[in-house]
């Protein structure tokens, strides 16, 4: 069974951390987390949340907890600023990777990101590498998003609707579906590779004819038969 961590980024009161007209970047982070485990949960993927709607839980705690149980992997969600605090043209998603972890997070922030490209429209800002404390202090691997920048006019009025949070979050979530089912396609409703199966043989010809007259015979009997060919 596959555990996901997913944290959405900071607190409803965290100073600092909103647009110039100010909406908080918790809002967006905890909606669209809430709708990837939705997701995530639908598919029988289990999810343990990191965040609190109450306080921003402290980043050595989240880490701690997503190590203690065992995750598999480990979901940040954020929405991006720069500048100084005013309305600036810095725009698009990025994703961030630590630079020890290794192919796993490296493919899922991949599989995340550019379904995340392909599917808002937004800019490519790239897949890359950051010594954030959730992608280093966790022992599976990590990835961070930032799903757009509450700085910029366009994309503030985007990270502020319900329909664009929930997208977001959906899109992790099949991202991540899809990276688990390439990764494990024993997931996926299957004979184990272990069990044999057995096939009867009731007769081998030289002419095709001879072949459709036992077929016929089985099937006037009630047998399910078919023709193959052996030394082909
Ligand atoms: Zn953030």
């Amino acid at each position: 069974m596959t555990l996901i961590a997913i944290d959405a980024g900071h607190g409803y009161e965290t100073a600092g951390k909103r647009s110039p007209d100010g909406m908080r970047e918790y809002a967006f982070n905890r909606a669209a987390a809430k709708e990837c485990i939705l997701h995530l949960e639908k598919a029988s993927i289990q999810t343990i949340q990191l965040h609190d709607d109450a306080l921003d839980v402290p980043l050595a705690q989240r880490t701690n907890r997503a190590n203690q149980a065992g995750a598999h992997y480990y979901i940040s969600i954020h929405a991006n600023a720069f500048g100084n605090g005013s309305w600036n043209a810095a725009s698009g998603i990025e994703t961030y990777i630590h630079s020890v972890k290794g192919e796993k997070a490296l493919k899922l922030a991949q599989i995340i990101h550019s379904s995340l490209i392909k599917k808002t429209g937004s800019k490519d800002r790239g897949v890359k590498k950051q010594d954030f404390h959730v992608l280093r202090e966790t022992n599976m691997p990590a990835v961070l998003i930032e799903c757009g920048f509450m700085t910029n006019k366009e994309e503030k009025a985007l990270l502020a609707s319900p329909a664009f949070r929930a997208k977001c979050g959906k899109i992790i979530a099949e991202a991540i579906i899809a990276f688990l089912d390439a990764g494990q396609p024993s997931h996926k409703k299957s004979l184990p590779k272990e069990q044999p199966l057995y096939r009867v043989q009731t007769g081998v010809f030289t002419t095709r004819a001879r072949a459709e007259e036992l077929v016929k015979k089985l099937r006037s009997a009630g047998f399910d038969a078919a023709i193959g060919i052996i030394n082909k």
